[in-house]
């Protein structure tokens, strides 16, 4: 059911990429004698293979000069346009009743936010979520209110629900007569992406389709500011993969970066965040929940509960990066 099984399996395909085990943060060389480490910028990460389009994207946007709240728009959206990603917008796999409902916040340096949840049939819910931000007094919307804001800026109605997403769901309804929407490791994979531009300003942005054959009206983490993102641009970011209903009792990301000011690195920053995760979901072993964080510095890092959780990595004067966190247990096979 993963695509990203699918794509170990596969091996990667671009000589440019290394997959390498990442224990230590990713730091540039002491320099400044006044910091711990020099400013290494700008820097994108974001959550799972399709992580490496969507900072390819946000790159562009920050070589050129641009802002954070641009790149990190810019990377997701790719993301969210790709009909081959069953997690993220397009090709995203339906609720219980056969319906796409889509899942995104975004926050700026300025410590603004934006957020839609259960947003159905608009392509780019990531946009959506900054025009909340930026044109009206609120943080989030949700539903049918969503969906009408986003018409009202000009963006089309569009199927989301993809033939092969249409039948995968059709052959999980008549498998599981009892319609429970499955609790594993394998069946969700929002994107997350923080970014730090060159003026050392962040943002951050995560999209989803959430949870597969959620109950209708479910929402996850994702769009949760504080839960699935997190932003503050004197500390870092942090944003959050997995379950989401296990990320939300946690108030993830805000953890990782309150984590994070208290003097923790990104890595252990999200290793803390895992384990009070861990603490508070006796059921955490049939859970996956990741978490990456991007300092305010330019290192970087993650870790997740499972195995088979990896991130995207983009350096300057780097090839990019797939970086595998620690973790606490190896994924059953
Ligand atoms: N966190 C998302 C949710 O619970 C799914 C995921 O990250 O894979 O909706």
């Amino acid at each position: 059911m993963s695509d990203r099984r699918h794509f170990l399996k596969q091996g990667l395909p671009a000589a440019a990429l290394l997959l390498s085990a990442c224990t230590q943060d990713k730091a540039t060389e002491p320099g400044d004698k006044n910091d711990k480490f020099a400013a290494n910028k700008p820097v994108v990460i974001s959550t799972w293979r399709h992580g490496l389009a969507a900072n390819a994207g946000a790159w562009e946007v920050l070589e050129n000069g641009g802002s954070a709240l641009d790149a990190v728009e810019a990377g997701v959206r790719i993301t969210e346009a790709d009909p081959d990603g069953r997690s993220v917008g397009l090709g995203g796999r339906p609720d219980r009743d056969g319906i796409v409902t889509l899942d995104a916040c975004i926050m700026n340096s300025r410590g603004d936010c934006g957020s839609v949840a259960a947003l159905e049939n608009i392509l780019h819910p990531i946009t959506v979520a900054r025009r909340v931000m930026e044109d009206t007094p609120h943080v989030m919307l949700v539903g049918q209110g969503a969906k009408d804001f986003a018409l009202s800026l000009g963006m089309e109605e569009i199927d989301l629900l993809l033939p092969e997403t249409r039948e995968e769901y059709t052959n999980w309804k008549k498998n599981n007569p009892d319609y429970r929407p499955p609790i594993n490791v394998e069946n969700h994979d929002t994107i997350g992406l923080l970014a730090l531009d060159k003026n050392g300003d962040l943002a951050g942005a995560c999209t989803t389709s959430g949870a597969a054959f959620k109950y209708h009206g479910r929402v996850g983490d994702s769009p949760i500011i504080g839960a699935g993102l997190y932003v503050d641009n004197e500390i870092g970011g942090a944003t959050a993969t997995g379950w989401g209903e296990a990320v939300i009792r946690a108030v993830g990301c805000f953890l990782v970066v309150e984590f994070m000011r208290q003097g923790h690195s990104p890595n252990d920053a999200c290793k803390l965040a895992v384990e009070r995760v861990i603490s508070k979901n006796p059921d955490w072993k049939n859970i996956q929940v990741g978490f990456i964080a991007l300092a305010k510095d330019g290192r970087s890092g993650g870790y997740c509960i499972q195995s088979g959780f990896d991130y995207a990595l983009q350096e300057p004067n780097k090839q990019a990066e797939m970086l595998v966190p620690g973790y606490v247990i190896e994924a059953p096979q």
